[in-house]
C-alpha cells in the first residue's frame, strides 16, 4: 500500500515537475517572445528614422551640390563682372583722356576760328573795303620808326607776306619774343590785353619803339564782354584808354576779338547772331577786325609740343600767299618762343616778307579780305 502511495506521489511529483517545467519553458519562451518583439520594432523604427535621416542628408547634399554649382556659376559671373569692370575702367580712362583733349580743343576754339570753310559770300560786304582807310588813318607814327626792318615799307604787289601775330600779352615771355624778332629783324603784331599792358608799360614802350604793331585785343579778355554791345564796347573803350595811357597815342582801329570773330563763347552769352551783328557794327564804327589763317596750335593740346606746332604751321601755310599766323604770348607758351626762329627761317626760305598791320594798303586789305582773314563774314 505504502509503495503504491509512494509511487502515486512520485507520479504526481513528476507530473507536477513536468507541468512546472512546461510552464517554465512556456514562460521562458513567452518571455523571450515578448522581449524580442519590442526589440525588432525598435530596430525597425530606428531603421526608418535612419533611412529618413539619410534621405534628408541626401537632400541636403543635393542642395549643397546645387549651391556649389550656383557658387561656381557665381564665380564665373564674378569673373565676368570683374572683366566688365576692368573694361569699363579702361573706357573711363579713355573717355577722361578724350574729355581732356576736347576741353583743350575747346580752349583753342576760343582763340581759333572754326569756320575755315571758304564760303565766298563774304565779298558781298564791299562797304568794308571803303572803311579800310581807317586803318591807314593817322597812326602813321606807329611802328615804322626805328627798326623791325621789313615793316619799313609795305609789301610789293603780289608779294608773299607774313604778318606774325601774338595774342594775350604782354607777359614775362614777351622780352624773349621781342629778342628773337630783333635777331631776325622782322616785325611782330601784338594783340594785347589792356590790363596786362598797364603792368608792363616800359616793355610796351620798347616794343612800340622797335617798330612792332600793337593792337587791341581786349581790356579784360573776359568772354562776358559778349553779353551785349554795351559790355563789348565798354571793354574796348577801357582797352583804348590803357593803350593811350601807356603808349601816348591812339590805338589803331584794328581789333582781334577774343576767340576770333566766330568765337563760340559769344553764342553762350548772346546767341548765334551776336557776332554777325557786332562785326557789322564795329565796321560801321570804322574798325577792321582780323582773324588768322594759320594757327600755331599754341592754345591747344599741342602748346608744349614744338614739333607738332611747327608741323601744323607748315601744313596750314601751304599754298597761302598771305599768311597771318596766330601765336600766343603768355607764360605757358615757352614752346612758341622755342619754335619762333624755325618758323621765321621757314617763311624766309619760302620767300615771304614780314610786315606789321600798320598802314595797310588797299591792296593788302583786299587780299586779306579775299582770303577771309580780315573783316570776314561770320558764318553761323
Ligand atoms: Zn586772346
Amino acid at each position: 500500500m505504502n509503495e503504491v502511495i509512494r509511487l502515486k506521489k512520485q507520479m504526481w511529483i513528476k507530473a507536477g515537475l513536468a507541468v512546472l517545467a512546461a510552464v517554465l519553458i512556456a514562460g521562458v519562451f513567452l518571455a523571450g517572445r515578448m522581449s524580442v518583439e519590442p526589440l525588432t520594432e525598435e530596430m525597425r523604427a530606428e531603421l526608418r528614422d535612419t533611412r529618413s535621416e539619410a534621405d534628408e542628408r541626401a537632400k541636403e547634399a543635393e542642395l549643397l551640390r546645387e549651391d556649389l554649382e550656383d557658387s561656381e556659376e557665381m564665380q564665373e559671373k564674378l569673373t565676368a563682372k570683374k572683366a566688365e569692370i576692368e573694361a569699363l575702367n579702361d573706357r573711363i580712362d579713355e573717355l577722361e583722356q578724350e574729355l581732356a583733349e576736347l576741353e583743350e580743343n575747346a580752349a583753342e576754339e576760343e582763340e581759333h576760328d572754326t569756320e575755315s570753310d571758304a564760303s565766298s559770300d563774304d565779298d558781298s560786304e564791299q562797304e568794308t573795303t571803303n572803311d579800310s582807310e581807317s586803318v591807314n588813318g593817322d597812326d602813321s607814327a606807329t611802328g615804322n620808326g626805328n627798326g623791325a626792318g621789313s615793316s619799313d615799307g609795305r609789301p610789293d604787289s603780289g608779294e608773299r607776306v607774313v604778318y606774325l601775330t601774338f595774342d594775350d600779352g604782354p607777359t614775362d615771355l614777351t622780352p624773349d619774343i621781342l629778342s628773337i624778332l630783333d635777331d631776325y629783324d622782322v616785325p611782330g603784331n601784338f594783340f594785347v590785353i589792356g590790363q596786362r599792358m598797364e603792368n608792363y608799360p616800359q616793355l610796351m614802350r620798347s616794343m612800340d619803339g622797335a617798330g612792332h604793331g600793337i593792337y587791341s585785343h581786349s581790356y579784360t579778355h573776359d568772354y562776358a564782354i559778349y553779353e551785349s554791345f554795351e559790355t563789348y564796347y565798354e571793354d574796348l573803350n577801357l582797352m583804348e584808354q590803357a593803350y593811350e595811357r601807356v603808349l601816348g597815342k591812339e590805338a589803331p582801329p584794328l581789333v582781334r576779338f577774343p576767340g576770333g570773330s566766330s568765337n563760340h563763347s559769344s553764342i553762350e552769352y548772346s546767341g548765334e547772331e551776336f557776332m554777325v551783328e557786332l562785326t557789322a557794327d564795329i565796321q560801321e564804327r570804322g574798325y577792321h577786325y582780323i582773324d588768322w589763317n594759320v594757327s600755331s596750335g599754341d592754345a591747344s593740346a599741342i602748346y608744349d609740343d614744338p614739333q607738332a606746332m611747327f608741323d601744323q604751321i607748315v601744313n596750314q601755310s601751304q599754298g597761302e600767299d598771305v599768311i597771318v599766323p596766330l601765336f600766343h604770348d603768355t607764360d605757358r607758351n615757352q614752346a612758341t618762343r622755342d619754335i619762333l626762329p624755325d618758323v621765321i627761317e621757314y617763311y624766309q626760305a619760302q620767300g615771304y616778307s614780314f610786315h606789321t598791320l600798320d598802314d595797310l594798303t588797299q591792296e593788302e586789305i583786299t587780299r586779306m579780305e579775299n582770303n577771309r582773314i580780315l573783316n570776314r563774314n561770320v558764318v553761323r
